[in-house]
C-alpha cells in the first residue's frame, strides 16, 4: 500500500521557485489526440518537475471553447457549451471552479509566456474526461462523467464526478436520499466560499458508517472503506481495501456547535458516490457508480457481474421486444464505465451486453442471446448484482447400468448427498430449469426408483432423487465438460460387482500419488506453471512501516523464497519481478496470459490507518479464483496462526484481468507492531513462503 501525504503548500512554493528560475523543460515530442483526433501543438508541452502541463489554447478548437480573461479577477473562464462546462481558472492556483464546484488540482495553473497551461491529466480528469497517456502521446476523449481505476489498478478511485448541485438558499427545505434512506437536512447546510456544507453525520451512519473521533479530526468508514478526515485541513487520506492514497477536498470540514459540516459534493464523491439534483422534492440524490461489467465464465457457471460502489437492489428483468434477450432498469445508479462492454461474446447462451443510462438515476442493462433462452437469475452479491444464466437439463440418461450421464445447454454445478438413513441419493442443481421426466426407471438392480422435481423456482433449482435398494451402495458424482455424471456401485467389503467406469476414473490418480509418495507432494507441481507476482517495486513501494521498511522489498524477498521452493518440485516458476523494479499491473497480467499459467499469486503485506488492526486476508474475485484463494488463507491461518480476517472478494485489477485462477494474499500488516517485528525476520518470511507453498501444493492435490 502507497500513503503519499503531499504537503501543498510546500509544493506550491517549489513550484513558485521553479519557475522563477525558469527551470521548465519544453518537451517537443509530444503528439496529442482528442477523441483519437490527431490536434497540432502549436506550443510544446511542458514539464515542470514531473508535472506534465498542457496549453489549454490548443484544445479550444476540437473541444470548440472559449478562454476568456478577466483582468480584474486576475482569472481565465474555460467555456466548454458542448459539455456544458464553465471553469474558472486562477495563474498559480491549484483550485479550479467547475461549474461553482471546487476541485483542488495536484499542481498550480500555470502562466508562461503568456499562455495558459494546466497540470495533465488531472484537470481533464476534473472535467469528467478520460485521459491516456502512450509513448509521449497524450489521448484525451471526453465523456459525460468518468470513473477510473487508481493509479495502481487495484481499487477504484473516482476522480471526478460533475456535480450538479445549484445554489441553495440557506433556510430552505433540503433533502439528502440514499434510496429509501432520506434525511431532511434543513437547517443542517451553510455556504462557504460558495461550497454547500452540511452535517451529514446522521446521513453516513444511517448508510451503515461508523464514525470514529480522532485527535485531529475523525474517521469514516464502511466495509473496505475508511477516509481520515482532518479538521481543518481539504487532504484527508482514503484507504480502500489495502490502498492508500491522499486525497483532496474542494474546502477542509468544520466543527460548528458540536457538529462536523463537510463539504457536500467531494465529500460523497470521496466515498465514491454520484449526486444528482431532483428539484421537486428539493433532494440531492446520492447515487452508487456502476464501474464496471464483466461476464464471468466458469467451469459450472455464468455470470454477468454488475459492479457498483456501493449495494444495489434487486431490479426485475423484462423480455426485450426485439430480439431474444433482456433488459432490466437499476434505480439509483450512475453509469460511469472504466472499459466499454465488449462488442461480442464469445459464449453459447449470451451474444451481447451493454448498459446505458437513460434518466439521471437510472441504468438500463441489456443481455442479448443468440436464440431465446430461460430468465436468468439476479441475486445482490458484495459487489454489485450477479445474473445468474440458468441453464435447462434436457436429459439424464443411463449409458452403462448405474451411470447416468446429466445433458444441459450449458455449465452446472450439481451437488449431490447421500442419505444412507433413508437409503437415498440427492443430486441438487443449482440454476437449472427441469425438462426431466418426473419419474425414470434404471435397469441398475441398485436403485428402484428415479424421481425428478423442479425443487425451487427463485433461484431455480432441479433435484433429483435416486431411491435406493440398500445401503451398500456408493455414489459418485463426476464432472466433466459435455455434462457431470452420477455413478452408482455396490460397496460391500466380501464381493465387489464389475467396477464402473467412474471407480476407474477416481482410481488412477490414487495409484499414482501412492506410486509416487516418495516424491513427498512435489509430484502434483511437477510442470505447473506458476505465476508469483510480487507486489509493488521500484517507485512504487507499497506500505511503508517505517523508514526502511517498505512493502515492495518483503514481497520480493517472499516470492524469491516460493520461487526456490516451487521450482524445487519441479514448478515452471514466473516471476513478474525479479528486482527492485516498477512494473505496471497490466505488464503483470500480460506476462501472465501470455505464458497460459496454471495460478497466479500475487503477494502483498497489508497496512491500515490504525495499527491496531492486524490478521491474514486473501482476496479473490474470479469464480475460478475462490478454492485458490481458500486454500491459501486456510494454510496462512494454520501456520502464522493470525487472526482470520477471511478469504474476501473484491475487484482487484490483477484478479480481474488474469485468465486463470489467481488470489492476492495479505499475510500480516506491516502497521501492526509485532506483525511489523515478525515480517522483517528473514526466517519469518520463510515460514510465510513455507506456507504459501504447502497452500499451492493442498490446492493442486486437491
Ligand atoms: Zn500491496
Amino acid at each position: 500500500m502507497r500513503s503519499r501525504i503531499v504537503a501543498i503548500f510546500g509544493i506550491l512554493v517549489w513550484l513558485t521557485l521553479l519557475l522563477s528560475a525558469s527551470q521548465e523543460r519544453s518537451d517537443t515530442d509530444w503528439r496529442l489526440s482528442i477523441n483519437r483526433n490527431p490536434v497540432p501543438l502549436l506550443t510544446p508541452i511542458i514539464t515542470v518537475g514531473d508535472q506534465l502541463y498542457l496549453p489549454i489554447r490548443d484544445v479550444l478548437g476540437p473541444l470548440k471553447g472559449t478562454l476568456t480573461e478577466s483582468r480584474k479577477y486576475n482569472a481565465f473562464v474555460l467555456s466548454l457549451p458542448k459539455f456544458n462546462l464553465s471553469i474558472t481558472l486562477k495563474p498559480n492556483r491549484k483550485d479550479i471552479t467547475v461549474n461553482t464546484i471546487r476541485h483542488y488540482l495536484p499542481a498550480a495553473v500555470l502562466l508562461h509566456g503568456s499562455r495558459l497551461y494546466v497540470p495533465i491529466p488531472e484537470f481533464f480528469n476534473y472535467l469528467g474526461f478520460s485521459v491516456s497517456t502512450q509513448n509521449r502521446h497524450l489521448l484525451i476523449s471526453p465523456k459525460r462523467y468518468t470513473a477510473t481505476t487508481q493509479s495502481n489498478g487495484q481499487a477504484a478511485k473516482l476522480l471526478s464526478v460533475r456535480s450538479p448541485l445549484p445554489r441553495m438558499e440557506e433556510g430552505r427545505l433540503l433533502h439528502i436520499a440514499y434510496d429509501q434512506k432520506r434525511h431532511n437536512i434543513s437547517g443542517q447546510f451553510f455556504y462557504k466560499n460558495d461550497i454547500l456544507f452540511a452535517n451529514l453525520t446522521p446521513f453516513f451512519r444511517d448508510l451503515g458508517y461508523s464514525f470514529e473521533p480522532t485527535d485531529t479530526g475523525f474517521l469514516l468508514s464502511k466495509t473496505h472503506h475508511t477516509i481520515q478526515f482532518f479538521l481543518n485541513q481539504n487532504n484527508a487520506i482514503s484507504q480502500f481495501i489495502d490502498h492508500q492514497t491522499t486525497i483532496y477536498l474542494s474546502a477542509p470540514p468544520i466543527k460548528k456547535n458540536g457538529s462536523i459540516y463537510l463539504p457536500v459534493a467531494s465529500a460523497l464523491n470521496a466515498f465514491f458516490y454520484a449526486l444528482e439534483w431532483t428539484p421537486q422534492t428539493r433532494t440531492i440524490q446520492v447515487l452508487s457508480i456502476i464501474n464496471d461489467i464483466d461476464f464471468l465464465t466458469s467451469s459450472d457457471r455464468d455470470v454477468l457481474q454488475i459492479n457498483s460502489t456501493h449495494p444495489l437492489t434487486i431490479p426485475s428483468l423484462t423480455p426485450y421486444p426485439w430480439s431474444p434477450g433482456y433488459t432490466m432498469v437499476i434505480p439509483n445508479t450512475k453509469l460511469l464505465l472504466s472499459e466499454a462492454p465488449p462488442a461480442k461474446l464469445k459464449h453459447g447462451t449470451i451474444s451481447k451486453y451493454s448498459a446505458k443510462q437513460i434518466s439521471p438515476t437510472e441504468t438500463q442493462i441489456k443481455i442479448l442471446g443468440h436464440q431465446p433462452y430461460d430468465t436468468p437469475y439476479i441475486a445482490v452479491n458484495s459487489l454489485g448484482l450477479e445474473i445468474n444464466l440458468v441453464n435447462r437439463l434436457s436429459s439424464l440418461k443411463e449409458s452403462t447400468p448405474g451411470q447416468f450421464k446429466l445433458q444441459t445447454n450449458g455449465q452446472i454445478s450439481p451437488s449431490l448427498t447421500h442419505d444412507k438413513k433413508h437409503k437415498k441419493v440427492i443430486v441438487d442443481v443449482p440454476f437449472t430449469i427441469s425438462n426431466l421426466p418426473k419419474t425414470l426407471s434404471s435397469p441398475y438392480t441398485g436403485i428402484t426408483k428415479i424421481r425428478t422435481s423442479q425443487y425451487q423456482t427463485t433461484p431455480p433449482k432441479t433435484r433429483i432423487v435416486f431411491d435406493l435398494k440398500s445401503t451398500a451402495y456408493n455414489a459418485t458424482l463426476t464432472p466433466h465438460s459435455s455434462g457431470p455424471t452420477i455413478t452408482f456401485d455396490y460397496a460391500a467389503p466380501s464381493s465387489k460387482p464389475k467396477p464402473t467406469a467412474t471407480k476407474q476414473t477416481r482410481r488412477s490418480p490414487k495409484n499414482e500419488s501412492i506410486k509416487k509418495s516418495h516424491y513427498s507432494h512435489g509430484s502434483v507441481l511437477k510442470g505447473k506453471v506458476i505465476v508469483i507476482d510480487a507486489g509493488h517495486g521500484g517507485k512504487d513501494p507499497g506500505a511503508i512501516g517505517a523508514k526502511r521498511y517498505q512493502e515492495k522489498f518483503f514481497t520480493l524477498d517472499i516470492a524469491k523464497r516460493l520461487q526456490r521452493k516451487l521450482a524445487k518440485q519441479g514448478a515452471v516458476v514466473i516471476m513478474t519481478r525479479r528486482t527492485d523494479k516498477y512494473r505496471s499491473l497490466q505488464s503483470r497480467v500480460a506476462k501472465a496470459n501470455r505464458a497460459k499459467a496454471d495460478i497466479f499469486i500475487s503477494i502483498h503485506i497489508n497496512s491500515f490507518l490504525k495499527s491496531s488492526v492486524n490478521g491474514t486476508e486473501t482476496y479473490y474475485y474470479k469464480y475460478k479464483d475462490r478454492k485458490l484463494a481458500t486454500h491459501l488463507q486456510n494454510q496462512l491461518l494454520k501456520d502464522l496462526k493470525s487472526k482470520n480476517l477471511r478469504t474476501k472478494r473484491a475487484r482487484l485489477y490483477v484478479l480481474r484481468h488474469t485468465k486463470m485462477p489467481a488470489a492476492l494474499l495479505e499475510p500480516l500488516f506491516l502497521t501492526h507492531p509485532q506483525e511489523r517485528r515478525k515480517v522483517i525476520t528473514p526466517s519469518y518470511r520463510d515460514k510465510i513462503a513455507q506456507s504459501i507453498y504447502q497452500g499451492i501444493t493442498n490446492y493442486f492435490k486437491n
